[in-house]
């Protein structure tokens, strides 16, 4: 009955119980979702008789959908209003504009090629004028994660496997175009299949370095859009490069159906200040161009009917917000120390040379996270051990012997594959072999990787870090190794060694761990998924995969007491370091260093100066005793409301 009285309208519709939502006009979707009496479910739609459906489906649902049941004085549906779209935070930020909806024109790709010859001219022709436009995106890059997405976007224009396909299909008779289309969308759709988020990502760009040859193979201009004034641009899916080349003059952010927060189009974003939303309901394809919307990117809303209280008060918000952060640049080379004189060291979390460099500037106090499986993605060869003794040097002499550098070893596996490293296929690979496992697995990787930061050792203070360990026979090993090569180099002191903390067994465990390291450094993505048992990339769970929740926060609280019982300091280097509301509780339960993302840590240092860290242990002992982390959240929203933002910023 239901299914059947939503066909009658045109807009498109959806049912939703608690995180499950079926299309309405589908019987079998509606069944799936399992409904019994007593349940609460929510309508959504959106297009243009979007508030009838609404209305009409809701009235349909309390009065029994023609069943006799006794009807409850509340409906049992309450309106999800068609006036708001909920996806996941890519970028953070908000901005109020205009719908701009943007639609890739099919191209038309000739099966038949002319000869041989001529089409293997145009293919060569094609991937020299990408790799050059791609060369001069890299020289115009603004900052070291952008540089990097173009130079693995060459990298694969130069990909053997890829090649050989589409050569094997000009052989056939078959024209560049089709043939370097069809070798692009094979490949990108054996990644998409691999079901592994990281490499479904990736499959994004290959798509994107695609379509680039294919254009200009097919000689097809491609122009910039022509965009008007404050543009929210809509789209299935942006590729890196359109997000790279959009003119933020004018626009203002974007929001995809597509796409996750760990994509590299949301790693641009950032690096571009835009605010963007991802895996937002296809209805958002719907949205008439030049439609005025607020995006809350920060809360992962798309407004269609913003009211003019809600505009002033996110562009009241966003002015402050960058007043505070141009304050915060400007005193980024204070210590991080609270009112009452407390210090808390502020590091930065780098996958470059370029990134320490900019740290540095930003008033980074060292490097608490090199993440050194990020220095060679995207290489199908393994850099020689010179070019990885050179890289590690480079960056510790960047940082000088008076800042901390921790090189975490190899993090291979999970989310992260390395192409030079190849594995067998996991059914749980967030289960299977991780970081230091896969390394002791394959002992060479580990000592060559050692050999190589060991070469670095005197040009900063050195440490090194052991990731994903979860029992202490491995941090054994890995230290017998350790030693070992630090013989072999004659070198006569050894360099600190300390393990990330990501394993609930590990944290458990930190009193027993603590006497055989120099140091403990927290990663709680993992650790957040690792205790609440929810995959870090999933995008169904990402509201609830929250690193505020006290199960982690009371695992912090265990590591960071062992290790003080021990006489070692405890670093966070997962993102809940990076966020400002977190600083309070991370310094109440007495980490000693904040390891953040860079252009972070300017807010994050500026933050601990607005605390006092006597108030600090009162609200982290307060919060370890909530029941979920939307509580903890709210408790300390609400102090950081009444302590770090009571003095609003005002212009100079
Ligand atoms: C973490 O897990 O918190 C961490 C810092 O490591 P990565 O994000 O690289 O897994
Ligand atoms: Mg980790």
């Amino acid at each position: 009955v239901f299914a059947q009285a939503a066909k009658g309208f045109k807009a498109s519709i959806y049912l939703h119980k608690q995180t499950q939502s079926a299309n309405a006009k589908s019987l079998v979707a509606i069944m799936a979702l399992q409904t019994v009496k007593g349940d609460t479910l929510q309508v959504s739609a959106a297009g243009e008789d979007a508030e009838a459906a609404i209305k009409a489906l809701v009235a349909l649902l309390a009065q029994g959908c023609g069943e006799a049941v006794a009807t409850v004085a509340e409906p049992a549906a309450t309106v999800l209003s068609a006036t708001l779209l909920k996806g996941v935070c890519a970028s953070p930020g908000s901005a109020f504009g205009q719908v701009v909806q943007v639609i890739e024109p099919e191209l038309a790709i000739p099966e038949h090629g002319t000869d041989e010859a001529t089409e293997r001219a145009a293919l060569a022709r094609g991937l020299l004028a990408a790799t050059e436009a791609l060369r001069t995106l890299q020289d115009k890059a603004c900052g070291s994660a952008q540089a990097e997405i173009f130079r693995a976007h060459q990298e694969l224009l130069e990909d053997p496997t890829l090649l050989e396909q589409a050569h094997s299909l000009l052989a056939d008779g078959k024209s560049a175009a089709f043939a370097w289309n069809r070798a692009t969308l094979a490949t990108a759709k054996l990644f998409q299949g691999a079901g592994n988020a990281l490499l479904a990502e990736r499959a994004a760009d290959l798509a994107d370095v695609g379509q680039r040859v294919l254009k200009l193979i097919l000689r097809i201009q491609d122009s910039a859009w022509d965009l008007p004034e404050r543009a929210i641009l809509i789209a299935e899916q942006l590729t890196p490069s359109q997000t790279a080349s959009l003119d933020t003059r004018k626009v203002l952010g974007f929001v995809t159906v597509g796409g996750g927060a760990t994509s590299h189009v949301a790693i641009l974003a950032r690096a571009l200040g835009l605010p963007a939303i991802c895996g937002v309901s296809a209805d958002v394809l719907g949205l008439a161009n030049g439609k005025q919307v607020l995006l809350d990117a920060d809360k992962g809303d798309l407004h269609l009917e913003p009211n003019l209280a809600e505009i002033e008060h996110l562009e009241a918000a966003r002015k402050q917000q960058a007043l505070r952060h141009q304050r915060d640049v400007a005193q980024a080379s204070l210590p991080a120390t609270t009112r009452d004189g407390h210090h808390v060291e502020v590091t930065a979390n780098v996958a470059s040379l370029q990134e320490v460099e900019h740290a540095l500037t930003l008033g980074g106090e060292g490097v608490g996270l090199l993440r050194s499986e990020f220095l060679y993605l995207d290489r199908h060869r393994a850099p020689s051990p010179e070019e990885q003794a050179g890289t590690y040097t480079a960056i510790a002499r960047a940082l000088g012997s008076e800042r901390n550098l921790v090189v975490r070893t190899l993090d291979v596996g999970g989310d992260k594959p390395l192409a030079y490293v190849p594995m067998d296929a996991e059914t749980n690979p967030f289960l299977g072999l991780r970081g230091i496992r896969l390394c002791l697995e394959r002992p060479e990787l580990l000592r060559e990787q050692f050999r190589a930061i060991l070469a670095s050792a005197g040009f900063a203070r050195l440490h090194i870090m052991l990731p994903m360990v979860s029992l202490l026979s491995e941090l054994h090993l890995a230290r017998k190794i350790l030693e070992e090569e630090a013989l072999a180099l004659k070198l006569t002191e050894l360099p600190k060694l300390g393990i990330m903390i990501e394993v609930p067994s590990a944290a458990l465990m930190a009193d027993v761990f603590a006497p055989h390291v120099d140091f403990f450094s927290i990663g709680t993505n993992d650790l957040t998924q690792y205790t609440l048992a929810m995959d870090r990339d999933h995008p169904r769970l990402a509201s609830q995969a929250d690193s505020f929740h006290p199960a982690v926060l009371r695992l912090i609280a265990t590591t960071v007491k062992a290790a003080h019982a021990h006489g070692k300091w405890v670093g966070v280097c997962g993102a809940l370091a990076s966020e400002a509301l977190a600083v309070p509780v991370l310094i109440g339960l007495g980490v000693d260093e904040l390891s953040v993302s860079v252009p972070l840590i300017p807010t994050i240092k500026a933050t601990v100066r607005e605390l006092d860290l006597a108030d600090c242990q009162i609200i982290a002992r307060q919060v370890l005793g909530l029941e979920e982390a939307s509580q903890v959240r709210e408790a300390l929203r609400q102090y950081h409301a009444a302590t770090v933002e009571t003095s609003p910023v005002v212009e100079h």
